[in-house]
């Protein structure tokens, strides 16, 4: 198994599944039917063992919270990362207006994420066949996820935890060591393909050959352009302190109420420089 078998796994599912087009009993209007979500993806892998794992569990980067490879797969060998980006109906549609999110965005949020959800599974399945253990973290029991401040869970072991905006197993932070890319002010990750889409992720027993070139700093693929700053509706990113968490969330708890079940924003991924490209300096 290397990357270019995972690649055209990713890009077989992507075009026959039907997970990846909005279906009619999904679509919140009739334009919105058949709506392709994401394009090809973008796939690094890392080693399970590789030492910025461990360094994702320092204080002020995610915390002691964050388990490693060997935690969700003991055996673990392999991380797969994959970025999916969001097609260009999905961006394009998304640019128009400076404050409401497209509908196709929502589409792509949510049917988006139900479809990575659906393909993690669906390379897990591979990889089981294949005769290896695997586990993509974000769909297993023990994933915890916090989209607001100081929420109380419970740990493997029982003891209650409390976070704010973090989990244990961070897409983005994990595409970064698999050498995905590298961090922006608005806090998305920069890959080759841009910012504008999803992450998700597969921990392996199988000897995947790793191929990640990690950037030489956090932010190198960001030109500090400012573009994400102008572009938030709520003015939750500034140059000086990157993004204030708190207003993002407050801003899609209100886009949640009018569009439910669906929610998003995106204007910091859209209509930027490194909506789909990492941008030149
Ligand atoms: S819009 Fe500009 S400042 Fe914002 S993340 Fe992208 S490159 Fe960085
Ligand atoms: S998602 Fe919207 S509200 Fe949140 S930081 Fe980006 S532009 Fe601002």
């Amino acid at each position: 198994m290397d990357t270019r078998r995972f690649s055209a796994l990713i890009d077989g599912f992507l075009l026959s599944s039907g997970w990846n087009t909005v279906a009619a009993e999904r679509a919140i209007d009739e334009e919105m039917i058949g709506l392709r979500i994401f394009d090809s993806p973008l796939l690094g892998v890392a080693t399970a063992d590789h030492p910025l794992f461990r360094a994702l569990r320092g204080d002020g980067v995610i915390g002691p919270h964050f388990l490693l490879p060997e935690e969700w797969l003991p055996g673990a060998r392999s991380v797969i990362s994959f970025f999916l980006p969001f097609s260009e109906s999905v961006r394009r549609a998304n640019r128009a207006d400076r404050n409401e999110p497209a509908p196709e965005w929502l589409h792509g949020r949510i049917e988006g994420q139900r479809c990575i959800d659906r393909l993690s599974a669906f390379l897990v399945e591979q990889l089981l066949q294949d005769g290896h253990s695997a586990v993509a973290p974000s769909i297993e029991d023990r994933f915890i996820s916090c989209a607001t401040t100081n929420t109380v869970f419970l740990d493997d072991d029982g003891v209650p935890l409390q976070l704010s905006f973090s989990s244990n197993w961070s897409e983005r932070h994990v595409a970064y060591v698999c050498g995905l890319g590298s961090f922006g002010l608005s806090k998305g990750l920069i890959t080759p393909k841009g910012v504008a889409g999803r992450f998700g992720s597969v921990v392996t027993t199988a000897p995947v050959p790793p191929d990640n070139v990690i950037a030489s700093a956090v932010y190198e693929n960001c030109t500090m352009c400012g573009a994400c700053v102008r572009n938030c509706p709520v003015g939750a990113i500034t140059i000086e302190k990157g993004k204030n968490h708190i207003l993002c969330a407050e801003f899609l708890d209100l886009t949640k109420r009018k569009y439910q079940p669906r929610y998003g924003c995106g204007k910091c991924q859209t209509g930027v420089p490194c909506e789909h490209a990492i941008p030149a300096k």
